[in-house]
C-alpha cells in the first residue's frame, strides 16, 4: 500500500497566551505514514486536530516547555479527544521536567514582591502536571466511565520528561541553553526526534524538536532568543518552523511607552523570543531549504502576512508565513 508523503500541518500559529481572534494556539503537527506527532498544545490544539482529520491518529506529542500558551490544552486535548482516543494506543507526550523548585525563578524586583502559589510543588514537571490533571479532573473522568462507558482514560496519557545534561538549571541564558548536542528523544522506523535546549530564559527547560523521516525532516524552534543550540540541531534540515516577534520600529500592543508593563514585555521579548529582522540569518545559518513562521507575536491581525514575509531578510531559500491549517509537504 502507498503511503502519503510526511506533512507538516501547522493547527494554531498564535504565540502568547491570550487568545487571538485571528489564529488558534500555538500547535503544529507532523504527520507520518498516518501517525500524528503534536509539537505543543496551545488552545484549541483538539478541535484544530479535529479540522485537519488528524485526531484519530494521534500518537505522540512533544511539549516545548511549561509555558500556559504552549500547555493549556495538553490534558484537554484528551479529556475532550477522550470518544475518539479511547480506541486508539496509548500516546506518548514527551516535555520537560520539573525546573528545580523555588529556587529556578529570578529574584523578585526590588518593591514588588510576588507571592509564591503551591509552594510545596511551585515548579511541576510534565509528570505532575498531568497528574495533578488527573486529580483536577477525577469528577468527570470518573462518571464518564460510569455513565458512558469509557475506557479508562489514565492508559491513554503516558507522560515521559526528557533527560538532560547534569549540571544546568534556571537561570540566564548561559545556564539554560549552554551548548550541547542534541539529544535522542525516541526512534522508529518511520521517524526519529531529537531535542536540544534554547535560549527562553529564565524559563528551564525549553526545547527545539527536530523529526527526520525517510521522506524529509523538519525542526520546530519552540520559544526561544536566537541559539546556537538551535542552529546546530537545525543543520541541513528541510523545513525549519520557527517563532518569531515583531520587531519593527511600532509593535503592537505593547502598552504605554515607557510603562512598567511596557519595559517587562521589551525586556521579555528582546531576551527570549527571536524578532522578525533575525530570523533569515538563524535559517541562513542552519543551511535549511524552507523557512516557515508560526508563534507570531503580535498573534491577532493587525499585521498581514505579507509584513511577516518580506521582513525576513538574509535567506535565500522559501519563506512561508504560517497559518492555521496550513499544510507543507516535508
Ligand atoms: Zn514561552
Amino acid at each position: 500500500m502507498a503511503t502519503a508523503p510526511p506533512r507538516l500541518v501547522l493547527l494554531g500559529t498564535a504565540g502568547g497566551p491570550l487568545p487571538s481572534p485571528a489564529r488558534s494556539g500555538i500547535a503544529s503537527a507532523v504527520v507520518v505514514g498516518g501517525r500524528t506527532y503534536v509539537v505543543d498544545c496551545g488552545s484549541g490544539v483538539a478541535r484544530q486536530l479535529r479540522r485537519a482529520r488528524l485526531l484519530a491518529g494521534l500518537h505522540r506529542v512533544c511539549i516545548t516547555h511549561l509555558h500556559s500558551d504552549h500547555t493549556c490544552d495538553y490534558f484537554n486535548l484528551f479529556l475532550l479527544g477522550w470518544p475518539i482516543l479511547q480506541w486508539a494506543p496509548p500516546v506518548v507526550v514527551h516535555g520537560p521536567g520539573p525546573a528545580g523548585g523555588a529556587g529556578a525563578f529570578p529574584p523578585d524586583a526590588a518593591g514588588h514582591p510576588v507571592p509564591l502559589h503551591h509552594g510545596a510543588n511551585p515548579t511541576p514537571g510534565l509528570a505532575d502536571l498531568t497528574e495533578l490533571q488527573f486529580e483536577a479532573h477525577a469528577y468527570d473522568i470518573n462518571i464518564r466511565m460510569r455513565e458512558s462507558g469509557r475506557h479508562d482514560l489514565r492508559p491513554l496519557i503516558v507522560p515521559r520528561e526528557i533527560v538532560v545534561p547534569a549540571g544546568l538549571g534556571a537561570g540566564g541564558p548561559d545556564r539554560v541553553a549552554p551548548a550541547m548536542e542534541p539529544v535522542l528523544v525516541e526512534e522508529d522506523d518511520d521517524v526519529r526526534i531529537t531535542a536540544t535546549l534554547v535560549r527562553h530564559a529564565p524559563v528551564f527547560p525549553a526545547f527545539a524538536f527536530r523529526f527526520d523521516t525517510d521522506g524529509g525532516s523538519v525542526v520546530f524552534s519552540g520559544d526561544t532568543a536566537p541559539c546556537a543550540n538551535l542552529v546546530r540541531l537545525a543543520q541541513g534540515a528541510g523545513t525549519l518552523v520557527h517563532e518569531v516577534y515583531d520587531d519593527s520600529p511600532d509593535p503592537g500592543g505593547a502598552g504605554e511607552p515607557g510603562s512598567w508593563e511596557a519595559r517587562r514585555r521589551h525586556h521579555h521579548l528582546v531576551t527570549s523570543h527571536t524578532p522578525l529582522s533575525a530570523v533569515g540569518g538563524i535559517a541562513a545559518d542552519a543551511g535549511v531549504g524552507r523557512l516557515v513562521l508560526t508563534h507570531f507575536i503580535p498573534g491577532d491581525d493587525v499585521l498581514p502576512d505579507a509584513h511577516w514575509a518580506t521582513g525576513v531578510a538574509g535567506f535565500d531559500g522559501e519563506v512561508v508565513a504560517g497559518a492555521d491549517l496550513m499544510e507543507l509537504d516535508l
